[in-house]
């Protein structure tokens, strides 16, 4: 899948002007201070790189969702001083993304020099992928670099219509260690080969389920999403997390489970709430005993034991969403569990970004693991399509260059 593509190692960089797609999208407190740097960390070895080659760095993200206005709260200004300290240079983050004074500050660059643009979504371009702020974007540079991996599921200006507009285009280090865990996982997995499922977002992930039928030996299914499928096998499940939208598609999973013969493993025992509350009151029921006013928040203790033994033999491991609501300490058990049956497995662990990725890191679990995906929805989007949007814009780029001087000579 990814061997269509060229990755930043390909490409010469020496002096060039180097715009690199990131995700800087961190966390904030309400005064501004970044809670988590992951995100900056993790393209560092990139920024890195295109500096040891001398390059001019411009590098581009989003921060939240400003809806395409200036929102003085998501500036990229906290990002900008963090990542000058952790490149021990320094960083000049421009006005806005391709303005007179910011095309002046880049035109003054010098090799090794770093500028991060503004906030990308502060334009309401971007998320249209207008090809004119597209254009205008890759007129910035001689090289295109995308690694942001966490926004590759998105179609916009920054990592789509951009394209087009730059000579030679890339994907970064980060991008190629996703992609490689990914085909490590997906096209070659080691066997038995086991999917763990949870979270409550059941109807984006049921085609995903579908689709993970189609390569698994075993599916384990937790979090609220294991209430749709008992709902949907036609049991009580009292006051719990549904979606009953989601009904026929989780009795086409367990049907087509069955007819691959992949072993299906749902919770045998729900820790239950008489309210959606740290301190309500809670006791273990089996999965046929939910109470009709009662809410599942949690898988139970001999769901615990199920799941780990479905694990034990496992050479690969993919897991996304929670096995409960583990925000609350009453509700966590089976979720940081699970955390540590899988760090303490001997398979290849692939973890999908979001909520799974906190509760590992909470649990001080995550050296542990093979590898966390920064992405959560494009971890999700890529085991389902196989591809995504800004990987498949990459690979056009090698098939047509409109307006280089290349194409004019083939005519
Ligand atoms: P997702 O984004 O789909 O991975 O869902 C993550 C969220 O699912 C977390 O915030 C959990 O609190 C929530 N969750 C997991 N299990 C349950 C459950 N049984 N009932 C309600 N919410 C749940």
């Amino acid at each position: 899948m990814n061997n269509e593509i060229k990755f930043i190692d390909d490409i010469d960089l020496r002096g060039k002007r180097v715009l690199i797609r990131v995700d800087l999208n961190v966390p904030l407190d309400e005064k501004g201070n970044i809670t988590d740097d992951t995100r900056i960390r993790s393209v560092l070895p990139t920024i890195n790189y295109a500096l040891d080659e001398n390059a001019r760095v411009i590098l581009a993200s989003h921060l939240g969702r400003p809806k395409g206005k200036k929102v003085a709260g998501m500036s990229l200004a906290p990002v900008a001083k963090r990542l000058g300290r952790l490149l021990e240079k320094k960083v000049t983050l421009t006005p806005d993304c391709t303005g007179k004074e910011t095309r002046k500050i880049l035109h003054e660059m010098k090799p090794g020099d770093v500028v991060l643009l503004e906030n990308l979504r502060f334009n309401p371009a971007e998320e249209k992928n207008s090809d004119g702020f597209g254009r205008k974007l890759g007129e910035l540079a001689d090289v295109y670099i995308n690694d942001a991996f966490a926004t590759a599921h998105r179609e916009h200006a920054s990592n789509v219509a951009v394209i087009k507009y730059v000579e030679e285009v890339g994907a970064g280090l980060l991008m190629k260690k996703e992609l490689s865990y990914f085909t490590r996982a997906m096209e070659k997995p080691m066997r038995p080969f086991v999917a763990i499922v949870g979270g409550k977002k059941v109807s984006d992930k049921v085609g995903l389920l579908s689709s993970l039928c189609e390569k698994v030996d075993k599916l384990i299914i937790g979090g609220s999403m294991a209430l749709t499928f008992f709902k949907a096998l036609g049991y009580e499940v009292g006051k719990s997390l549904v979606e009953d939208d989601a009904l026929e598609e989780a009795k086409r999973v367990v049907a087509n489970a069955r007819k691959r013969n992949i072993k299906l493993y749902l919770p045998v025992d729900f820790v239950v709430a008489d309210r959606f509350n740290p301190s309500a009151e809670t006791k273990v029921v089996t999965y046929q005993e939910i109470p009709p006013t009662w809410m599942a928040l949690d898988v139970g203790p001999a769901t615990v034991t199920l799941f780990n033994e479905a694990i034990q033999n496992a050479k690969t491991i993919i897991w996304n969403g929670p096995m409960g609501v583990f925000e609350m300490d009453a509700f966590s058990r089976g979720t940081f569990a699970m955390v540590s049956n899988v760090a303490n497995s001997y398979a290849l662990t692939i973890v999908g970004g979001g909520d799974t990725d906190v509760a590992v890191h909470r649990a001080g679990e995550f050296a542990k693991m093979s590898y966390i995906s920064t992405g959560g929805g494009a971890f999700l989007q890529l085991l389902q399509h196989n591809d995504l949007p800004g990987i498949a814009a990459l690979r056009t780029k090698k098939k047509r260059r409109p307006g280089t001087p290349r194409s004019r000579k083939g005519r």
